[in-house]
C-alpha cells in the first residue's frame, strides 16, 4: 500500500503501546518491562506504515508471547523483558526487537519463516506472520531481516532498512 516518509522511531513506538494494550486486554494478568532506545538522528523512511506497522505488531505479539509462556513456566527469577531499539547506521536503519522469552529450539529456525508454520496451539496463531513480514520487509521494501536465537534465554529479530 501508500508509501510516504515515516518517523520510525514514532511508528515503532506507537505500534509498541497497541501491541502491549492488546495482550493487557486478552490476558490481564500479562505484565513486562518495556524498554526503547531509540536512534535520535532523523529517521525517516520511506514505507508504508501500515504494512511496516504489521510487521512490528507481529514481532512484538511474538515477543510477547514468549515472554508469557516463559513466565507460565515459573521459571525462578524471571522478569520478562522486550526491548525495542532504532539505530541509523550507514545509510540504513537497524530496527531491534529483543525479548527473554523461551527462543526458538534450533531444530526450527530454518522453518520459522515458512507459510503456516505455527508453534501455537489452534487459533492462537496462523504461521503466517513471520512469512508475511519478511516479504514486507525484503521484497516490498528492498531490506532485510534476521534473527538470533537461543533456546530458554530469547530472541532478536533484526530488521534493516534503506534510509533513502
Ligand atoms: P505465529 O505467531 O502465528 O505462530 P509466526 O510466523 O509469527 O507465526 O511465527 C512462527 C513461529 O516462530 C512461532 O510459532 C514460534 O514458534 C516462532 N517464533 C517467532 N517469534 C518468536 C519469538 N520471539 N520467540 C520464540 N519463538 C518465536
Ligand atoms: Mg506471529
Amino acid at each position: 500500500s501508500e508509501r510516504r516518509p515515516t518517523n520510525l522511531n514514532a511508528l515503532a513506538d506507537e505500534y509498541l503501546k497497541l501491541a502491549y494494550h492488546g495482550m493487557r486486554v486478552q490476558d490481564p494478568d500479562f505484565s513486562v518491562q518495556l524498554c526503547t532506545q531509540f536512534d535520535d538522528d532523523s529517521t525517516s523512511v520511506v514505507v508504508s506504515p501500515q504494512d511496516i506497522g504489521r510487521v512490528l505488531l507481529n514481532l512484538y505479539n511474538n515477543a510477547f508471547y514468549a515472554v508469557r509462556q516463559k513466565q507460565q513456566q515459573q521459571v525462578t527469577g524471571f522478569e520478562p523483558q522486550v526491548m525495542v531499539s532504532t539505530q541509523v547506521d550507514q545509510g540504513t536503519i537497524v530496527l531491534l526487537v529483543k525479548d527473554n522469552g523461551t527462543g526458538i529450539p534450533k531444530n526450527i529456525m530454518d522453518k520459522i519463516y515458512q507459510p503456516f508454520f505455527t508453534t501455537k496451539p489452534t487459533g492462537q496463531g496462523t504461521g503466517l506472520g513471520l512469512s508475511l513480514s519478511y516479504d514486507i520487509v525484503t521484497k516490498a521494501h528492498g531490506g532485510d531481516m534476521r534473527v538470533v536465537s537461543h533456546e530458554g534465554e530469547g530472541t532478536e529479530f533484526v530488521i534493516q532498512l534503506p534510509l533513502f
